[in-house]
This record gives structure tokens, C-alpha cells and sequence, in this order.
């Protein structure tokens, strides 16, 4: 299989080739989970010649905000930040679909767990990636026996690397118990989110998804849906939903940069509606594909179009 990585990195400052972006065993980040990192899709344009960056300066902003919990002290700003990942597809020339991973860390090799004092450190890497769960066909997902870590303990808000820690040992079980995806409940006992992904259900026509405090990651695919779906005339609810509401759902759909939009046909066993993609989620998986192919400029300041150079291509 071909690495999926693509050639260069941003590191210490500057553009260096993917393998020259490394940092030792003992650094703070690796031992204790101290960085913060941002998941970016790049959608190949109908034109084959433009990547559509997705909602760059939210992702920008929402990295920021974490790196501002890890109380990381960084010389960039939102828009230096997005243009500093503009530059990097710039310099990859991506042929397809990428995705950027924009990681901020504590770069010390210091022992003690703390924030302050340990460096703060900002590497890009790049990678093709075309659908990460199999979107063709509805998922099965259970109901984690593995609780989602809440906000005062390490908040869900900002996108730890630690936390990811609570997202495997859920992904895990729900592979092991041969589904496709786990949904994590709060400490509360409510519905939270899936491993690396926002839900959404369907009830009575009614697009529900969960509050920004029920100890969720603040999705900007989330976001995005809950703004098409009122565009379109689908009514929208973000409240508190109980587990036993997923299994009378008409239609259930994770969503997030990775998984982009996937529809649950079981959970637990129980089939949701009629195991097929329901019709809200189509709709909103189209307007969805429409926007980001940029075959629609109705959300077109959500797109940051970043020209292939042929120079670049080439070098
Ligand atoms: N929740 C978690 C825990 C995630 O890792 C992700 C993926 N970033 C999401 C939700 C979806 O967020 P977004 O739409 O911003 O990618």
C-alpha cells in the first residue's frame, strides 16, 4: 500500500519534507497527552483543479481556542494560522481529497504533568483520505459501556490528543462487538457523540442533535448541518437526547470531518426506521456534497479554494 502521506510538513517554523518532521520519545506531548490538533478536510472540486478547504478559519479558530485551554502561547493568529495551512496545500499540490492535520503540542522533554513551562510548538502534516467510515451503506453502532470524559475533567470541547485515549477504548469496544461505531452517553447518563463524531436523529421530522454542553467536541460539521437543515425548511431542535430516544429515531447519522455523514441503520441491535438512508439525511448529505464539490456557491464563504500551481505540482 502507498503511504498516504504527502510529501511535505510544516515544522519548527518552516516547510520540511513529511520524514524530517519528528520529535523525540521523552517530548511532554507524547508521555501525557498534552496537544491539541485539528482534522481539515480538502475536497477535490468538480473543476479536478481546485481543493476546497472546508471551513478554514473555523477549524483555525476552534484549534486556537484549545491551544488557549492547554494554555499554549503561539505566534499565530487565526488568520495567520489559516494562511500558514493555505501555504502547506499550496506546497503539496494534492491531486484528490486530502486531509490536514494541524497539531499544536508542549514540546519540552520535561517529566513533570503541567501546562505552564513546557514550549509550545505548532507542526501541519498532510494526507490523501477519501471516506474514513464506509458511507455507502448504513453502520451498525452501539451504546458504549465507556462513558464520555466530562468537562472538568478533560473538557470535550477542545480536541486533546489525551482524550482520544476515551474515543479508542469506545472504538474498540464497538469493533470488538462487530459494529462500526460507538455512541458515548455523559456522565449525566445523556447522549454525548459518537468516538470522533457528532449525532444527529430524526424524530417526527424533527432534526435533533445534542447541546455544545453535554460534553461534546463543538463540530463544525455539526454546525454546518444544523444550518442547512434550517436553510432548507427542516425544522431543528439542539436539546438534551436520552439513549432510549435513539432506538425510536427515524433516522440516526453521525457527522464530523472524517466521517462527513454516515447513517446508522442499528444500534444495539435495534434497527433504526427502515435500515436505510432516511430522507433527511439524504437531502442534507446532498446539500452537503453539493457545497463542499463547489457544484453549489450558496455556502461559498465556507470554501477556501486553493488553486493547484503546476509549478508546485511539478517540483
Ligand atoms: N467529536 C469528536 C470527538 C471528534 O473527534 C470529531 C472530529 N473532529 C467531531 C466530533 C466532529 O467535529 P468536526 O465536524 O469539527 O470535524
Amino acid at each position: 500500500m502507498t503511504s498516504p502521506m504527502l510529501e511535505y510538513a510544516f515544522f519548527e517554523g518552516r516547510i520540511v519534507p513529511f520524514a524530517e518532521a519528528n520529535i523525540s520519545v521523552g517530548t511532554h506531548v507524547v508521555q501525557y497527552g498534552t496537544g491539541a490538533f485539528a482534522g481539515i478536510r480538502g475536497y477535490l472540486d468538480a473543476d479536478g483543479e481546485t481543493i476546497n478547504i472546508f471551513r478554514l478559519p473555523d477549524h483555525a479558530a476552534r484549534l486556537l481556542n484549545s491551544a488557549k485551554l492547554l494554555r499554549a502561547e503561539l505566534p499565530f493568529s487565526r488568520e495567520s494560522l489559516a494562511e500558514t495551512i493555505v501555504s502547506l496545500v499550496e506546497r503539496n499540490a494534492p491531486t484528490g481529497d486530502a486531509y490536514i492535520r494541524p497539531f499544536v503540542y508542549k514540546s519540552a522533554v520535561q517529566l513533570t504533568p503541567r501546562l505552564r513551562g513546557v514550549g509550545d510548538e505548532l507542526a501541519i502534516y498532510m494526507l490523501s483520505l477519501g471516506d474514513y467510515l464506509d458511507t455507502s451503506r448504513g453502520l451498525k453502532a452501539i451504546v458504549s459501556t465507556w462513558v464520555r470524559i466530562p468537562d472538568n475533567a478533560i473538557p470535550g470541547r477542545g480536541k486533546f490528543s489525551g482524550s482520544y485515549v476515551n474515543a479508542s477504548f469506545a472504538k474498540d469496544e464497538a469493533e470488538e462487538k462487530g459494529a462500526d461505531e460507538a455512541i458515548l452517553l455523559n456522565t449525566a447518563g445523556k447522549v454525548a457523540e459518537g468516538s470522533a463524531c457528532n449525532l444527529f436523529l430524526v424524530r417526527d421530522g424533527v432534526l435533533v442533535t445534542t447541546p455544545i454542553t453535554s460534553d461534546i467536541l463543538e463540530g463544525i460539521t455539526r454546525r454546518s448541518f444544523l444550518r442547512l437543515a434550517s436553510d432548507d425548511g427542516i425544522p431543528t431542535e439542539t436539546r438534551e437526547i436520552d439513549r432510549s430516544e435513539l432506538y425510536i429515531a427515524d433516522e440516526v447519522f453521525f457527522c464530523g470531518t472524517g466521517v462527513q455523514v454516515a447513517s446508522v441503520a442499528s444500534i444495539d441491535g435495534r434497527p433504526i426506521g427502515d435500515g436505510t438512508v432516511g430522507p433527511v439525511t439524504a437531502r442534507l448529505r446532498d446539500l452537503f456534497f453539493d457545497t463542499v464539490r463547489g457544484r453549489s456557491d450558496r455556502y461559498a464563504d465556507w470554501i477556501t479554494p486553493v488553486r493547484r500551481r503546476v509549478s508546485a505540482a511539478r517540483s
